[in-house]
């Protein structure tokens, strides 16, 4: 009987209803495949595996055998020892029949996890005692059960003539030793599994089959045949994620044509860097480069700015803009918050202030938030519509219904890590004209990129054209990633910084330096005087049982009245409303309130150059990236600047979040930190918050392997410029591969498929 990898597990012997549910239940194992894709989560090397006869006393060995009874007694406190120690003894049988002893001191439950009948294998150092081989504390790898009725000889040999023994993520009641039982028998009974990697591919990157590879990740010859095995696997998963979004980015483009907008000689985008007060950095001019040239393109553009807080990435998205402006047409700007939309409004309004705005000749401008009131909505709504406004900012208020462009040129996402995937494609889909207006306007992934239907805005010519999009970040993002998370994006970079940068020190302050608040709020007054101010972030709105934590009102409340009742404080938080929200920055901006308490709703874009103050209560609560963001609202440019980070005030502080809170401490520099952050939590974290949809990276590691992040990157550029459909009877392997991986995740694409 020939079996495949999706069979169910219950195919394998032994496997009933009973444990398939288990399997399920603990760790999403439905199918051969789910089983065979459990990867070791480490190898037991077993050393060379000796009999009692050959073993030396003094000698590290590895020593196989059941274990038959144990004791226990309590050895009295003597000498230095004031205690007194537990020794649990086991006697362990040989397949020779010979017996040796493991001892282990003070690990009460020994005995219980290894009870009569347990096949293990224990390694550590040899000792004679009292004419008997001992193992003192040693490692200890379960192969098996003899009572259990599982074939513990087998268990035995395997790991006789297999030095690296697959240790897999474990739960109680489904032990790595019956994994490998499992494993060992979905290997036996699947015949040899079909590559979905061309031959020559494979050659050109050094790779093994994916049969063997497959083989080797559960049961390897040794470290080298597990390391060929895990980098095939691994290149799978990246490779099948850059097909992905690929063949997803080839999609969308399909049919369509990208505008050109670029920039008009004599035009606005010429006016405005002609007018701006400050010439561009270089890597302003460089990114300006790349994207006069994607706005001009054939293909529509597709690219990622990433700078760190205060490179500058607004005046960049403002000509990007206007560059639609001088084609007659109109850009959108997309945020992730209300706040963040009114502070983009207003800086966008100041910057292109010398170039008229909402004046007669000038460019016209407005703001879209869901609390923007009904008569306003309706007259933008009428204004998009007609192409009267030419440049609009907004939340996703902008994704809302009714929401029409009448020729939609560019459109700029700010804050990429705040939106999904969909939310991206959502936007563009929106483009008027006859492009894809169909239903688009709805979060539900179905709808997210159906064809085109109803009509849109006016404009519509022969074919659909898509706008060129921007989407801007300022989470440093290590390249490794980025090169991940955006497969389907060109990437610039700003990696300068506008002159007149001051420089942020940045402070930890633990329960131990308690007297160290008092310094801190009299130097906040200080500060004040001298016409600075500062910001004071709260973890949460208000304190709970739940997860303990300064709570913002709270804080203000005592700020204002037992702490600065000379100053003003201003709070501002999310369950506040917009007004309120808005009348508290204002009060901050002008310097009318000199401390602003708030969470972090002020975590992006908020730009107060005579902030010098910021201090992070609870900052273990941030992750990283989020604290060095909050850092980024002060030292802009109203002088030498400070960061005090309150930790372990709350809750004990792990180890993890002293590294966390170290790195901060340390370096300034955002890459730095990207890394150190990536380092610290995997990229699995960094993905799942980051992006939801894209397939698991269960072996890859995007910081170590690099290499393949890139080469895989560059495959599959080439197989969807030559394939953009991979449609090709040779690629339908690779179809299937990219499909499966992608199951139920990338909406967008999901939708394309059907549609
Ligand atoms: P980001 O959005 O990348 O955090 P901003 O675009 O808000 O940064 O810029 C931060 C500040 O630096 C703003 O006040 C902006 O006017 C100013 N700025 C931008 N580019 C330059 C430049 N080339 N020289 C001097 N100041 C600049
Ligand atoms: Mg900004």
């Amino acid at each position: 009987m020939s079996h495949h990898l999706d069979d169910p597990v219950t195919v394998l012997p032994g496997v009933g209803p009973k444990l398939a549910g288990r399997l399920t239940d603990a760790f999403g194992i439905g199918t051969l495949r789910d089983l065979l894709e459990h990867y070791p989560r480490r190898y037991h090397d077993a050393g060379a595996v000796l009999d009692l006869g050959e073993v030396e006393e003094g000698t590290p060995a590895t020593l196989l055998g059941e274990v038959l009874d144990w004791s226990s007694r309590r050895i009295p406190p003597k000498g230095k020892r004031s205690r007194p120690l537990h020794l649990a003894e086991g006697r362990v049988r040989q397949a020779s029949g010979a017996v040796f002893t493991v001892t282990f001191f003070n690990q009460h439950w020994r005995p219980a996890t290894l009870p009569p009948g347990t096949v293990a294998a224990f390694s550590g150092t040899v000792k004679r005692f009292r004419r008997e081989l001992q193992l003192a504390s040693p490692d200890v790898q379960t192969l098996g059960t003899v009572a259990a009725g599982a074939d513990a000889a087998s268990a035995a040999q395997r790991l006789d003539h297999q030095r690296l023994l697959a240790v897999y993520p474990a739960v109680d009641g489904l032990p790595s030793f019956k994994l490998n039982e499992l494993v060992a028998a979905a290997l036996e009974v699947l015949p040899s599994i079909a590559d979905w990697l061309p031959e020559a591919v494979r050659d050109a990157h050094g790779l093994r089959d994916l049969d063997g590879a497959l083989r080797a990740i559960h049961v390897p010859a040794d470290h080298a045949d597990r390391h060929a095995a895990r980098r095939r696997l691994a290149f799978d998963e990246l490779c099948s994620l850059q097909l992905g979004l690929q063949w997803r980015r080839s999609q969308l483009e399909a049919g369509t044509v990208g505008l050109d907008n670029s920039p008009v000689a004599g035009g606005w985008t010429e006016r405005f860097l002609a007018q701006l007060p400050f010439g561009l950095t270089g890597a302003q001019r460089r990114a300006l480069t790349e994207l006069g040239t994607d706005l001009g393109g054939t293909r529509p553009m597709h690219r990622l700015l990433q700078g760190d807080v205060g490179s500058g990435k607004t005046v960049v998205a403002a000509w990007t803009m206007l560059s639609a402006v001088d084609r007659g047409r109109q850009a959108a700007l997309m945020v992730p918050t209300e706040v963040l939309a009114e502070q983009h409004h207003r800086t966008l309004t100041e910057l292109l202030a010398p170039l008229g705005v909402n004046v007669l000749d000038g460019l016209r401008v407005a703001a879209l938030t869901s609390s923007t009131p009904v008569r306003e909505r309706r007259r933008i709504l009428s204004e998009l519509l007609t192409g009267e406004l030419d440049l609009i900012v907004g939340t996703h208020a902008l994704l809302e219904e009714g929401v029409r462009f009448a020729d939609l040129g560019v459109v700029v996402i700010d804050e990429q890590h705040r939106f999904g995937v969909s939310q991206r494609v959502q936007l563009k889909e929106k483009a008027g004209g006859s492009a894809a207006a169909g239903a688009s306007e709805v979060a539900g992934a179905s709808e997210v990129a159906g064809a085109s239907g109803a009509a849109g805005g006016t404009g519509g010519s022969g074919g659909a054209t898509t706008p060129d999009v921007l989407v801007m970040t300022a989470t440093p993002i290590p390249r490794s990633l980025a090169l991940t998370l955006y497969g389907d994006l060109d990437v610039t970079v700003l990696d300068e910084l506008p002159p007149g940068r001051e420089p942020i020190t940045t402070q930890l302050i633990t329960p131990r330096e308690a007297h160290r608040r008092g310094r801190l709020e009299a130097f906040i007054r200080t500060e004040v005087a001298a016409g600075r101010r500062a910001y004071v972030v709260c973890p949460f709105v208000e304190e709970s049982e739940a997860l303990p934590g300064k709570g913002a009102v709270e804080e203000h409340r005592r700020l204002a009245e037992e702490v600065f009742g000379d100053l003003e404080v201003a709070l501002v938080h999310g369950r506040l409303s917009a007004a309120d929200k808005e009348a508290a920055m204002a009060a901050f901006r002008s310097g009318e309130a000199q401390v602003l308490v708030s969470t972090t709703v002020i975590e992006v874009g908020v730009d107060v150059p005579e902030a010098t103050i910021m201090v992070i209560e609870d900052a273990e609560r941030f992750g990283l990236s989020q604290l060095h963001q909050l850092r980024g609202r002060v030292g802009r440019g109203g002088g030498r600047s400070f960061c005090v980070l309150f930790a372990g005030w709350s809750t004990e502080l792990s180890e993890e979040a002293i590294e966390r809170l170290q790195a901060v401490v340390g370096t300034t520099d955002g890459f730095e930190l990207a890394e150190a952050d990536l380092h610290l939590r995997g990229a699995g974290q960094l993905f799942g918050s980051a992006q939801s949809g894209l397939p698991d990276l269960r072996l890859a590691r995007i910081q170590e392997d690099i290499d393949l992040v890139a080469d895989t990157r560059r495959l599959a550029a080439e197989v969807v410029a030559g394939d953009p459909d991979l449609s090709a009877p040779e690629h339908q392997p690779l179809r299937e591969e990219v499909l499966r991986r992608y199951a139920g995740g990338l909406e967008a694409f999901a939708a394309l498929e059907t549609g």
